[in-house]
């Protein structure tokens, strides 16, 4: 018979290699672990392993607070030592993961020793989780850490191109999308992939992943989201046609916060980031009038070239509105090309009147200040959100995949944000700049984004909808382990 320890579930979570899933999963994970009478073993690469250990407390706090809950299991992720490890080569980093990873996971799976695995949560675009826990018998939950509308529009792809709208043809770029519920008159052809207008689409690597994690979503024993049905509702009822079993649990950044409240814990919040967060520029924020600051961050992974960033710095400086700017050492586009300390300091002393520009911030906490009165973002998924929760309006500058579908919800949807589309030239970011915080529509935007960030907070809240749809993921993974237990048993007197 096999020993209690078993009754536990076991979870493993298994997120990309990349800062804002790592955060996610990692929030999900403690949601998980403060539940109680759950284990959780997070995949993590080395080279991120090391990152948020140099980074942050999350060593010593998970074995702190989580001890006998909570372990990483660290893998290599078959990349070279000094490979930057940038978002430009995402297929090459997802696909070099794989090569390790893809057998790591079916010995975990398979192995008879130690804590039997009740389920994995992968993330989506890792197809062969899905294969191997369909080879092992072991369910697999996908988390798709981008947005849901990205999701929803994604999955209308293989139809799109059935029905001969993809690959698009002309060069337009503003030809309207059709046929994807809750997008009518909103998606345009700019708002798909590259691979959606290339003349051999599925010669494109990153054809081939979209694709791959397009058909493994329905294939996973659930799918799990952060975000809230108050926002993503109408969409999650196109999503829920392709994977019946859903769970909205966010803003999970917010979920976590209300539970580990609910229990009195004295444990400090973390913030799981890969860069060391620069706190001083709280302090010139306490020393800012109320609403008069723009924060603008372009995320961990969104680059630019040398000219963008210098119509930034030019835009910024010339709207005469104060600018809090994170400047990533990382920033540039040429992959291997770091950010010139001499340049970031003339750029610092040439706007000391009215910004302040930092290598990374604590962004939730700058969010959340009286102080900022705007964000001008990238449109990524989680920025997305912590925006909304801090009720702030947003400029969206999107580059690429999810951030293009999320900019198009966000200004003409949620009419929480303006879209600059591709202008970044130094006189549309002026005007943009000032429209934002200064500007004819900003109190509407307020408005709608204060609406946004209270429906958030109430659905994180005990009775709300994320809150009551984590319960559900957990008690659905607790009768997962109890079948297993059940079965073992069984199989051990027979
Ligand atoms: N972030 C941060 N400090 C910064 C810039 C970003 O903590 O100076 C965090 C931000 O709070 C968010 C994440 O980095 O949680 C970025 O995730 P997002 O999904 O917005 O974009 P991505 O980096 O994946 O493109």
């Amino acid at each position: 018979m096999d020993n209690g320890e078993n009754a536990v579930p076991n979870v493993i979570i298994f997120p990309l290699p990349l800062q804002s899933p790592v955060n996610s999963m990692l929030k999900l994970a403690e949601l998980l672990c403060l539940a109680g009478g759950v284990h959780v073993t997070f995949l993590i690469t080395e080279h991120n392993h090391q990152r948020l250990l140099r980074s942050t407390d999350a060593g010593s706090r998970f074995e702190r607070y989580y001890l006998g809950k909570f372990s990483f299991e660290v893998i290599s992720d078959g990349l070279r030592e000094d490979h930057p490890r940038s978002a430009e080569d995402y297929e090459g980093i997802v696909n070099s993961l794989q090569g390790v990873a893809e057998p790591h996971l079916r010995e975990m799976l398979r192995s008879e020793r130690g804590r039997k695995v009740t389920c994995v949560i992968a993330e989506a675009v890792f197809g062969y989780a899905f294969e191997i826990g369909k080879e092992v018998g072991i369910p697999v939950f996908a988390f798709e850490t981008v947005s849901p509308c990205y999701l929803g529009v994604y999955l209308c792809i293989p139809k799109l191109f059935e029905e001969g709208q993809l690959p698009s043809k002309g060069e337009d770029l503003e030809t309207l999308v059709t046929g994807v519920p809750g997008m009518e008159g909103l998606l345009k052809v700019r708002d798909l992939p590259h691979f959606c207008r290339a003349k051999d689409p599925w010669a494109e690597e990153s054809g081939k992943l979209i694709m791959a994690e397009i058909h493994a979503v329905p294939k996973a024993h659930g799918l799990i989201l952060n975000s809230f049905e108050e926002l993503d509702g109408p969409i999650m009822a196109h999503i829920r046609t392709h994977c019946p079993n859903t769970y909205m649990i966010g803003p999970v950044q917010q979920h976590l916060k209300t539970r580990l409240a609910e229990r009195e814990t004295t444990m400090p919040p973390s913030s799981n980031s890969f860069w060391r967060e620069d706190k001083t520029c709280i302090q010139w924020l306490d020393e800012q009038p109320e609403e008069s600051v723009i924060y603008v961050s372009f995320g961990s992974q969104n680059t630019l070239t040398m000219a963008e960033l210098m119509e930034v710095w030019h835009g910024l400086v010339a709207s005469g509105v104060r600018f809090l700017w994170v400047l990533r050492p990382n920033t540039l586009r040429a992959a291997k090309e770091v950010l010139d300390q001499n340049l970031v300091r003339e750029l610092k002393k040439g706007c000391l009147e009215c910004g302040r520009i930092v290598s990374w911030a604590p962004q939730e906490e700058v969010l959340a200040h009286r102080a900022i009165g705007g964000f001008w973002t990238h449109s990524g998924w989680n920025s997305t959100l912590e925006s909304i929760l801090a009720g702030k309006p947003m400029i969206c500058w999107a580059q690429y995949v999810d951030q293009l579908v999320t900019r198009r919800l966000v200004s003409e949807v949620w009419r929480i944000g303006v879209d600059m589309e591709d202008r970044c030239d130094r006189l549309s970011v002026e005007k943009m700049v000032k429209e934002l915080m200064m500007g004819s529509r900003r109190q509407e935007l307020k408005k709608s984004a204060q609406k946004f960030s209270k429906l958030a907070r109430e659905s994180v809240n005990n009775g709300g909808s994320s809150y009551t749809s984590l319960d559900h993921l957990i008690n659905d993974i607790r009768k997962l382990s109890s079948i297993k237990h059940f079965q073992n048993n069984l199989s051990c007197i027979g």
